[in-house]
């Protein structure tokens, strides 16, 4: 299945243009390397899966998008515009959300490792504090309890649920076995169910999963679904709702692009497994959470660097720019594989490898690449660089973080 995602570069006679605008012409006016992002592209895919979401007959939709993939405070600014909720990991990132206007009431906080301060944060920045802590273990529940009696609030909890499946995504980033530090097995969730002194203070609003990212095909997505639902229905209590995570994937290469599930294909896939395994089987009728990352911001987003200079060992010819492993580590922590751009484009096409400045032989954005003969001072563009880029980047060999523009 041929699935095509829109991407905001595409040549003009020979020059790359994003937006529209040429890539010369913006680089002209920011030092390289910088990230370049396109709102036009974020709209279209948080409307896109926003959108399908509603028309698969998802109930009450809420997209609480993962600010971990990027958290440019433009980006949240126009994704709350749009409607979006957030899914934060830390206390930071919950300011970022509240900073850029999002509703306590649409955000989730994930994570093994809440600390007493960012629960107390939590808790407290909203009277009802915000729509849900989800819980990753029972000292964690037991420290939301004790810390909303201490402050005499109610905490909204739900459950992430390890549905102990295995996913076909990279080693780094599948996190839905029980050999993983994520979530809760269905034993321990009804033991502690069953405890009524955890619950002085605690609600359960909800259950939640996220069972890894880049995920490109959703047997697995339908399993822990199934999975979920079977727990839903073993406990009594009416939930409001129900938060299938995130996870869906991008095209990166060809290759994945031929056999990548699209948001459609995802939305109808959870639709039918929701209807099938839980809503056919109760009166009840929670919402539906979703916590996409890579899927909203993915593609909206490049690195654009430029040429520092060229250099040959016998047969090996390498490019040398001005980005590196500390501006975008993707290539280096999981293989990740980014296309290299040349900005202009030319028929003599040579192999090369593209590094960065960084002492590390792991900093190099593509091997063998075939690029045109670049020099010193020639653009090239890192294409699909808007998620996990930028929040991710370091300040390694005392570089700068790069900067962010939004077209
Ligand atoms: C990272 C993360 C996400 C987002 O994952 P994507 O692959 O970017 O969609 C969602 N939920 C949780 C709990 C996460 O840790």
């Amino acid at each position: 299945m041929k699935n095509i995602l829109p991407t905001p570069l595409q040549y003009k006679k020979n020059k790359l243009t994003f937006d529209g605008i040429s890539l010369e012409r913006i680089a002209s006016k920011h030092p390289t390397p910088f990230y370049l992002y396109s709102k036009k592209t974020l709209d279209f895919y948080y409307k896109s899966f926003y959108q399908s979401a509603i028309k698969e007959g998802i109930p009450s939709p809420l997209v609480c998008y993962a600010v971990k993939a990027n958290s440019n405070i433009e980006v949240l600014k126009r994704l709350k515009k749009l409607g979006s909720g957030a899914d934060v990991v830390s206390v930071g990132e919950l300011k970022k959300a509240l900073k850029a206007g999002i509703d306590p009431q649409k955000i989730v906080f994930s994570g093994v490792a809440k600390s007493a301060t960012e629960i107390l944060f939590a808790l407290k920045c909203h009277k009802r504090g915000i729509y849900s802590f989800n819980v990753e273990s029972i000292e964690e529940l037991e420290l939301i309890n004790l810390l909303a009696k201490k402050e005499k609030r109610i905490a909204r909890i739900s459950f992430r649920l390890n549905p102990q499946v295995n996913v076909k995504t990279h080693k780094h980033i599948s996190t839905g076995n029980k050999t993983h530090k994520f979530g809760l097995l269905k034993s321990d969730i009804l033991e502690a169910l069953a405890v009524p002194s955890f619950w002085s203070n605690t609600t359960l609003v909800g259950l939640s999963m996220h069972i890894g990212s880049q995920l490109t095909d959703l047997k697995a997505t339908v399993v822990a679904i199934k999975e979920l639902a079977n727990l839903a229905h073993s406990i009594e209590i009416p939930l409001e709702f129900l938060d299938i995570g995130g996870g869906l994937g991008i095209d990166y290469t060809i290759e994945e692009r031929n056999k990548l599930a699209s948001i459609t294909q995802y939305m109808q896939t959870a639709s039918e497994a929701l209807t099938k395994f839980y809503y056919s089987k109760t009166d009840h009728c929670p919402r539906i959470v979703f916590e996409p990352g890579r899927i909203i911001v993915g593609k909206m987003g490049v690195l654009v660097s430029r040429v520092v200079r060229t250099k040959t060992s016998e047969d090996c010819h390498f490019t040398i720019i001005d980005a590196g492993m500390n501006d975008l580590i993707r290539p280096a922590l999981y293989d990740a594989y980014h296309e290299v751009l040349a900005v202009n484009q030319s028929k003599k096409m040579i192999l090369t490898d593209i590094v960065g400045p960084i002492c590390e032989t792991s900093d190099c954005f593509g091997s063998k690449r075939k690029l045109p003969a670049l020099k010193s001072g020639d653009l090239v563009v890192i294409d699909n660089a808007g998620a996990y880029g930028h929040t991710m980047a370091s300040r390694y060999n005392e570089r700068d973080i790069a900067q962010e523009v939004l077209i």
